[in-house]
């Protein structure tokens, strides 16, 4: 890559420091940050893969930040990165908000985004900002003057584009901090890198090569020492890096003139947790590099920086590196039960400082797991299969479903996509052959019990569907599909309490729509949680504007809660067109009396002018009518 593409990413690099061996610990958006954020490697924070979700145990860079009196924002462009992933924790503001109809956001309309964050920062509070671009992943599509300037070449071009809009947002996060009479610190890293046909793998999260797992790294700010710096690093250690900035100091710093060095890890599971194959580990020390994928394969990234041929040393490999490689925790779609540890407090200190919680899952792998880089034949139809499924075109990817299984029967992912693109198309039988299939491959796979339960769910069989509901949420608490579909399911099963429960977890996770807000407002009521109705239809409002129609609710509920401009302001939005306009009039009435309006007369008479048989008896009994001073 031309530095004249990336005069931004340079800039940062001249001024500070360049780290030309850093390495993402898995070559994928979330579980990549989710290391930055948390300091730790996968085995350590759990998240090996998009779409999981990272749990409250360990703590955030920007919960840290805010508890050291940081302001902690963060704009993001992708979907895999949204606020129900769990990344959210400890910032003021998370904006998530993707372009329309769409699972990303441009890097202009986020550079955007993230200046007007810049802009509303107040110089008594130091601030941290962290800004992702998805520009760079498929399909690759620059603008120009950046496709032209990059040869052609359309991934190239998008580094570029989000290089010149990283450089607009460098500008004026500068330009705050120094009108704040602050110091400005900037790293700018990858998450992962792009195959481009690397080892078979056109994209990324298949394999771990340097193609995907070496990144850039360069960081400027106070205490940065200058220059290039040639120590292999782990980008997990960016947390302790701003940690240290934020005046805790720590070894695993990157700030300080001596770069501690170790034997840098990363892992690729997905093909492991999805499909079954070899889990795969990445060990670097120096300039070899080995991978465990079933066997082992080693390498001399200065003699081979491509990775074309295994030098078979494995039997030979520095202590280091086998030991670093053999205790990596392996995850299984289930953890097993944790066998006690034979580590005394100083190793476990030890390993937990590496980002392990502790090495005694045993995984589990199939008997007939195929390495990863033995698979790439499949790469493609893996990822055109998974496009369609994504874009819910489930008649067309059966066909591919199929040809992946031919080729690799046991291969559970395209197992389970199948039965539930059958469950979409209303074949039930085949969705149900396709199920116990994938059971049979995975008995004790969450992922499994919960596309079945999703099956169940859409038919006559739905109570089936909650027992495997309650078992997922007892292990994962946050799995937004099974906490949405055991919301609604409460529901039918009358347990409105139940129901309201789960979908406040449902909403802390992601916004209500509009339909949601409402019911969530009715059931709420239903049981008398005013507050909670009140919540519901005021989020409907915000959302449906002009075409809201439960002021009429909404009103009596403020009444209820005592608050009685709100509730005038709610009664008096509301047309006389409005189905049960005579309660309005009475309640807006009895509204005014109890805000002792000057018209409060009028209002009485006419409630009583435009009674109905119901209204006509409630305020002939309304003692807040009759006693007039
Ligand atoms: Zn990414």
């Amino acid at each position: 890559m031309s530095p004249k593409l990336t005069p931004a990413f340079e800039a940062v690099a001249k001024a500070g420091r360049r780290f030309t061996r850093a390495h993402a610990t898995v070559p994928e958006t979330l579980p990549s940050h989710a290391s930055m954020m948390t300091g730790l490697y996968p085995g350590g924070h759990k998240v090996h893969e998009n779409g999981r979700f990272l749990t409250t145990t360990h703590p955030v860079l920007a919960e840290e930040l805010k508890k050291a009196g940081y302001n902690t924002g963060a704009v993001v462009s992708a979907f895999v990165l949204a606020k129900r992933f769990g990344l959210a924790r400890g910032f003021d503001v998370y904006d998530d908000e993707m372009s329309d109809g769409t699972n990303e956001r441009d890097g202009a309309a986020t550079t955007d985004k993230a200046i007007a964050h810049v802009k509303t920062l107040s110089a008594d509070k130091p601030a941290f900002l962290w800004t992702h671009y998805f520009d760079a992943h498929a399909p690759y599509a620059p603008p120009e003057p950046h496709l032209t300037a990059a040869g052609g070449q359309p991934y190239l071009g998008e580094v570029a584009f989000a290089d010149s809009q990283m450089g607009r947002l460098i500008t004026a996060f500068k330009a705050a901090a120094a009108a704040a009479g602050r110091d400005a610190a900037v790293v700018v890293t990858s998450d992962h890198g792009e195959g481009l046909g690397d080892h078979g793998e056109a994209q990324h999260g298949n394999l771990v090569y340097q193609s995907t797992m070496h990144v850039p790294l360069a960081m400027s700010g106070p205490g940065v020492s200058t220059g290039e710096e040639d120590t292999p690093v782990s980008t997990r250690r960016i947390f302790h890096t701003i940690m240290d900035w934020a005046g805790r100091p720590t070894p695993e710093s990157l700030r300080a003139p001596e770069v501690t060095s170790e034997v840098v890890l990363g892992e690729a599971m997905k093909p492991h947790l999805q499909y079954g194959w070899q889990p795969q580990i990445m060990a670097v020390e120096g300039t070899l590099k080995a991978i465990l994928a079933g066997p082992t394969e080693v390498y001399d990234l200065a003699k081979d920086p491509n990775e074309a041929t295994d030098l078979k040393t494995a039997a030979t490999l520095p202590a280091a590196i086998r030991m670093a490689m053999d205790d990596y925790p392996v995850p299984s779609l289930v953890a097993p039960a944790a066998a006690p540890s034979a580590l005394d407090a100083e190793a476990k200190q030890k390993l937990a400082s590496l980002g392990y919680v502790s090495a005694t899952a045993t995984p589990t792998v199939r008997k007939d797991a195929p390495r990863p880089a033995d698979m790439a034949h499949l790469f493609s139809v893996i990822d055109e299969a998974s496009g369609l499924f994504v874009q819910q075109r489930y008649a067309q990817v059966i066909p591919l479903l199929q040809k992946i299984l031919k080729s690799d029967p046991n291969h559970l992912d395209a197992t389970m996509r199948l039965a539930t693109a059958h469950s979409a198309l209303g074949q039930d039988a085949q969705a149900l052959a396709a199920f116990k299939r994938a059971q049979t491959l995975a008995p004790e796979s969450p992922d499994v019990k919960l596309y079945l339960a999703l099956h169940h769910a859409k038919g006559p069989r739905w109570p089936q569907a909650v027992p495997l509901l309650e078992g997922i949420l007892a292990n994962s608490p946050e799995r937004l599909p099974a906490l949405e579909t055991l919301a609604l399911l409460r529901e039918r099963e009358g347990k409105t309490a139940e129901s309201l429960t789960l979908f406040r977890k449902v909403f802390a996770l992601r916004p209500p729509t509009d339909v949601e807000a409402i019911r969530f407002g009715q059931l709420a009521m239903s049981l008398g949680q005013t507050d909670q109705a009140i919540w519901g239809y005021e989020r409907a409002r915000e959302g449906q504007g002009a075409a809201f129609v439960g002021d009429l609710e909404l009103g009596v509920l403020y009444l209820a809660a005592k608050r009685l401009g709100d509730a005038r302001q709610s009664f008096d939005r509301i047309p006389s067109s409005h189905p049960e306009y005579p309660m309005v009039l009475f309640k807006r009435a009895q509204v005014s009396v109890l805000l002792n309006e000057p018209g409060k007369a009028d209002r009485i008479a006419a409630a009583k002018r435009g009674a109905d048989a119901t209204t006509r008896r409630l305020i002939a009994n309304e003692r807040l009518f009759t006693h007039r001073e």
